[in-house]
């Protein structure tokens, strides 16, 4: 019996098997074959937030996460698997936290400490005292009222009670709005006024400390007992010296309320939070397949791997990073050789003002004036793309394009095509064997705030995916809730699909992607504009 059928299998095995000189599969049905059909991509996912937890950069989750990355690479036999490191400043973790009003009558409360703040070194224990400042014209007001309090330094807000689905999809009218070309309007006085608003946490630690304030303690900006924790101040000798935690909205008002109507809540706060400063480098990850011509240059898919820390960073930006990761499996499964190098990139520091891509940008593509290593992350962000003039390096030329994922889980619906519109022909071509995906559309706009932005603001063809927003502007990003639960298989599946198509498609390509000129210092979009004195 046995032997009859391993007879039969194959006896159909021999007449299956391809006859010499078949054409071999077409490569998008490989992809979606592997992508579909032997998908790992949720497995990826899922080790890597309820296994590895959240990736705050240089926490000893992130160092974690970072071996983690360079084993899977390797045991998916990639090439030149490395970390490529960057300054950036003190490692930090959340061991744990409490935080509960002990009068006018016992509450738990639900916090989270910002990061990059000091431990309480035990609980904490002190009135409260309402004091919102935001700016350092507010300080006088509250000068001789600070010490021994925990001061509540948000003004409580009114309730933001939702008024769209909480989980959406893109329909007609939203691409109607994304087709349209975006005129840049440059204005030379804008990095001034966000100048000011990044540094005033230091100064609010400083003023609150002098005051002899014990803790602060601001408002979560969502409803519904998510909080997120973002801190910025992470470089050696800037960290803030109070310890500081964020609580959830209603628990904020609710304590703000009790203070206008009765005597001071009591709080009792214990931040249990360490920094690490064993290594202040931060590290992208990276691999490669490589290509058949080292004369054509290379493509590039990336996703930033660091994350907040309030819960697992899965939609932001576990999704990416196992899109990217499940690329790079895909096409090594397929067994092709692309004619350009194919690279794959984890980013770190994204989340402190693309530092990471800004690194490699720095190091590999073009160089702008002005100090970069050792600089504020949210100095650098908003004033880095501002120097002129642009120096291309020598590799400037061989990113012939990049592709990043950063905008949560939701399945990929196109890509901007970043007011490239000389690009839009090519890039439709490569989107469209997965137009009947859903992800055929290639619309004029620009997207922002994430790892292409340096590359494109040295004029290197660098392209975010338009995605499905899902829960992630809602509720998950950078909230507490940003867990695995919040991943959507089949829309991840397709992105990782469309991901290794884009890539394979720009590496095998008889064309490239026309590009803009190096950019120069653009002329203001207004120049009859007065400095406003209020701003
Ligand atoms: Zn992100």
């Amino acid at each position: 019996m046995k032997k009859t059928l391993v007879a039969m299998m194959m006896a159909g095995a021999a007449l299956v098997a391809a006859p010499a000189g078949a054409q071999k599969a077409d490569d998008a049905n490989g992809i979606i074959d592997q992508g579909m059909n032997h998908s790992q991509v949720m497995v990826i996912a899922q080790e890597m937030t309820d296994g590895l937890g959240p990736r705050l950069t240089n926490s000893p989750g992130m160092r974690r996460a970072e071996q983690w990355a360079l084993d899977k690479f390797n045991g998916w036999g990639l090439s030149n698997v490395r970390r490529d490191g960057f300054e950036f400043g003190r490692g930090w973790e959340i061991v744990s936290v409490s935080a509960r009003m002990t009068s006018p009558r016992p509450l738990a409360l639900t916090a989270i400490p910002v990061a990059w703040t000091p431990p309480t070194n035990g609980a904490i224990s002190a009135p409260i005292i309402v004091a919102p400042m935001s700016k350092e014209e507010n300080f006088a007001e509250w000068r001789g009222k600070l010490a021994g309090k925990i001061v509540l330094v948000s003004l409580p807000a009114d309730g933001s009670e939702p008024d769209k689905p909480a989980f959406r999809r893109l329909d007609g009218d939203d691409f109607e709005k994304l087709e349209a070309f975006r005129q840049p309007k440059y204005d030379p006085e804008a990095l001034n006024r966000r100048l000011d608003r990044v540094t005033f946490p230091e100064k609010l630690d400083a003023f609150l400390k002098a005051e002899g304030a014990v803790a602060w303690v601001r408002q979560s900006y969502r409803d519904g007992k998510l909080v997120h924790g973002e801190g910025y101040n992470y470089r050696a000798g800037h960290t803030l010296t109070l310890p500081g935690i964020e609580l959830a909205a209603e628990d904020y008002r609710r304590l703000a309320r009790l203070a206008k109507s009765g005597s001071a809540p009591q709080l009792e706060i214990d931040s249990n939070v360490r920094f690490d400063d064993s290594d202040t480098r931060a590290y992208n990850i990276i691999a490669e397949i490589p290509g058949t011509d080292p004369k054509a240059g290379y493509v590039m898919a990336g996703a930033h791997f660091d994350s907040w820390v309030a819960a697992d960073g899965a939609t932001d930006n576990a999704a990416g990073s196992a899109v990217v990761m499940e690329a790079a499996r895909i096409i090594k499964a397929l067994g092709v050789r692309p004619k350009r190098t194919i690279r794959f990139v984890l980013w770190s520091g994204e989340e402190q003002g693309l530092l990471g891509s800004l690194a490699y940008v720095d190091k590999y593509l073009a160089s702008r004036p002005g100090p970069a290593e050792g600089e504020d992350g949210n100095l650098l962000y908003y004033g880095w793309p501002n120097r002129y003039p642009i120096t291309p390096k020598p590799g400037y030329y061989d990113l012939k394009a990049y592709f990043n994922m950063d905008n949560g889980s939701g399945k990929l619906r196109g890509i901007y095509a970043e007011g490239n519109v000389a690009a839009v022909p090519l890039l439709k071509e490569w989107l469209a064997p997965y137009a009947s995906l859903g992800a055929g559309r290639v619309v004029a706009a620009t997207t922002g705030g994430t790892d292409h932005v340096f590359m494109q603001s040295v004029g290197v063809p660098g392209y975010q995916f338009i995605q499905d927003p899902l829960d992630y502007g809602s509720r998950t990003h950078h909230s507490s809730a940003d867990t695995y639960d919040h991943l959507k298989a089949e829309d991840l599946r397709q992105a990782s699909v469309v991901m290794a198509g884009m890539l394979l498609a720009s590496a095998n390509s008889d064309k490239t992607l026309p590009r803009f000129p190096v950019p120069s210092q653009p002329s203001a979009y207004d120049p009859f504009k007065y400095k406003d004195p209020n701003e």
